[in-house]
């Protein structure tokens, strides 16, 4: 384990490593872990600090999360997020220029750190993004469920038409708005569960009715039994609280 020492690393084995700290970084807590990572030229370094639990008073609030293809969150109260796409227009066009240079050239060389900067930069501009809605999400709320994420089940139901570069970082996002609510949830004393997330869109919120046919990618749940009729992205939030909370 390293050492930070003013704006020092001192890692075993490891020269000492000069950082240039985003934030203040805290001071007389216990480091946590440590990561080092190259981003193409650039070492950059993670730190993780032992968190100070930060108790939040309780609110009477239940909430089930629903999270969909269309990049957005649906809570069982009726809320929407649609969390803006990050425009990636500039990473994709950089990277293709890294195929026009001659391998080993100089131009290749900063065209690969032109990318990796960016990519970089998008990277944490999403985590950030997520922590502000995460951090939302903790305040307003004190019972909260989501489905476990079944990366899978997501895509399919989406249809299978969004693969390949789409559909990574989707899950990249899933899995960091999971996670940073799940330790969120913990330091501030809400409760947090994971559901199983079988037939969560296909079962009636009303009645509890679960539809047997595979349902197209149309946005309203249709009962055929009790005729109850919603958002479907509603309708599966609100099976998700209950299956987390009644
Ligand atoms: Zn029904």
């Amino acid at each position: 384990m390293g050492m930070v020492k003013g704006n020092c690393i001192k890692v075993k084995g490891l020269p000492a490593i000069r950082i240039r700290p985003h934030r203040a970084l805290p001071e007389g807590r216990q480091l946590k872990a440590l990561r080092l990572v190259m981003h193409g030229r650039i070492l950059t370094v993670d730190l993780v600090y032992e968190e100070e639990q930060n108790i939040l008073a309780p609110v009477d609030t239940v909430v089930g999360i629903d999270v969909g293809v269309h990049e957005r969150m649906t809570f069982s109260d009726g809320k929407t997020v649609s969390r803006r796409v990050l425009d990636r227009s500039r990473e994709t066009s950089l990277q293709q220029a890294i195929s026009t240079k001659k391998k080993g050239s100089n131009r290749r060389r900063k065209a690969i750190a032109t990318y990796a900067r960016e990519k970089r930069r998008n990277t944490v501009r999403n985590r950030n993004e997520c922590h502000q809605l995460t951090t939302a999400i903790v305040r307003n709320y004190q019972k909260i469920a989501i489905e476990k994420l079944a990366i899978q089940n997501m895509s399919r139901r989406g249809g299978n038409r969004k693969r390949g570069l789409n559909r990574s970082m989707m899950e990249q996002t899933w899995g960091i708005l999971f996670q940073q609510l799940r330790y969120k949830a913990e330091w501030a004393g809400r409760q947090f569960v994971e559901v199983d997330p079988r037939n969560t869109s296909k079962t009636c919120s009303c009645c509890g009715e679960v539809r047997k046919e595979k349902l197209a990618d149309y946005r309203t749940f249709v009962c055929l039994s009790c005729w109850h009729t919603e958002d479907r992205d509603l309708n599966a939030a609100k099976n998700i609280q209950e299956r987390g909370w009644e």
